[in-house]
């Protein structure tokens, strides 16, 4: 038995309902959540940001204890801004077997459809627990689950495996890439653009940074090939650039931010020392020439882990089983797998929905994923059954 099409329906609209912008607060859906958690007799704790503006939720679902399978999904989105849509990003509009709307498919899919099926969970006498994990900021570097992770085997129970809901069309990952972001700031000098000598052109040295990346980044598509990952090697990035104030001004400031998603196997902090010696060789030494304070300085922001379930991992043998799938797969996006695995909770990706839609113009889920996925849980709790 599956819970019904109509209530995962009903909540994926509510959830939508939410604008759950990484930058926005996620407390309305925190509070909705674990209204419709306590409506069915599961008890919940909040795990808020430190300013207060956000919340992870853990529920469990049979009891108390360590050990159990933990259901977890992030509660916020990406931004619409500047993307082109036919319908209202926060109302879910069915078309076609498909149902649009913001975080349909990353990730409000997912949890629906695990609220969907809390009444099975909790019908059933099951002979594990079951822990319902929500998370805030995860697009923004699967910052918000790292204090939750903290009180694993604390204040919170230790699940024995996790199945991490992402969109991954119910195909079964065991691992994926690692992201370093970095942010790099060269500091010129300022002058007249009729006396460009007198200056140091921020914005030519940063160009002369971005060229090297991409040249570095080329050097290590060659030497690196592992074909479970597509593309089969770490990539490179440049994100965003910033700098200068005005057309007739030498710009004394330029910084831009990149990132580096690396193999599991790959060693990390390699492009940036990389970059910086060709700084040091290449740039600064002119720079310094006309003021010493240039400056190029390199910064790591934040890091997410790869994902390497290991051969034995009871979550991936889990997942096998539930969805009848006969191998993993590896993907190159990022998600908070790595993290639990880390803590040593065995983890595995798998939930509804296609990877592509996720973050696009017009984002939707397919019904005939979240029936998938309802039939997954389902069978989880076959499997958990007395
Ligand atoms: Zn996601």
């Amino acid at each position: 038995m599956t819970a019904p099409q109509s209530k995962v329906r009903e909540l994926l609209a509510t959830l939508v309902g939410f604008d759950t912008t990484s930058s926005k607060s996620n407390l309305a859906l925190i509070a909705f959540v674990e209204d419709y958690l306590k409506s069915h007799r599961v008890g919940s704790l909040r795990i808020p940001s430190p300013d207060g503006v956000k919340a992870n939720l853990f529920a469990t679902i049979g009891g108390s204890g360590n050990g159990g399978i933990g259901l977890s999904g992030h509660s916020d989105c990406v931004p619409v801004e500047g993307q082109r849509r036919t319908s209202d990003p926060c109302t879910l509009t069915a078309r076609d077997g498909k149902l649009y709307g913001r975080g349909s498919c990353d990730m409000k899919g997912f949890l629906a459809c695990v609220l969907a099926s809390v009444p099975l969970f909790k019908t059933r006498a099951l002979k594990e627990l079951v822990h319902v994990i929500v998370s805030y900021d995860e697009q923004v570097g699967c910052t918000g689950v790292r204090p939750l992770i903290a009180r694993f085997g604390k204040d919170l129970p230790r699940p024995r495996a996790i199945i991490v809901g992402e969109p991954t069309s119910m195909q079964v990952i065991d691992a994926h890439k690692r992201i370093d972001v970095y942010r790099t700031r060269v500091t010129g000098r300022e002058a007249h653009s009729s006396l460009p000598a007198l200056g140091v052109n921020a914005i030519s040295a940063a160009a002369a940074l971005v060229c090297e990346l991409d040249r570095i980044g080329a050097a290590v598509a060659k030497k690196e090939n592992d074909p479970h990952f597509e593309p089969p090697y770490s990539t490179i990035s440049v994100g965003t650039i910033k700098g200068g104030t005005a057309g007739n001004i030498v710009p004394k400031l330029c910084e831009f931010q990149w990132q580096v998603r690396s193999l599991p196997q790959a060693t990390p902090g390699e492009a940036p020392r990389e970059l910086a010696a060709f700084a040091e060789k290449a740039l600064l030494p002119k720079m310094k020439q006309v003021t010493s304070e240039a400056a190029i300085e390199t910064t790591d922001t934040n890091t997410v882990p790869a994902f390497v379930a290991r051969k034995t991992s009871e979550a991936v043998a889990l997942a096998l089983k539930l969805t009848g799938a006969k191998e993993t797969q590896a993907v190159s996006y990022t998600t908070e797998a790595g993290l639990f695995e880390q803590a040593g909770c065995p983890s595995v990706i798998c939930g509804p929905g296609d990877i592509a839609q996720a973050h696009a113009a017009d984002e939707f889920v397919s019904v005939e994923q979240l029936d998938a996925c309802m039939a997954f849980l389902a069978e989880l709790v076959r499997e958990l059954g007395a």
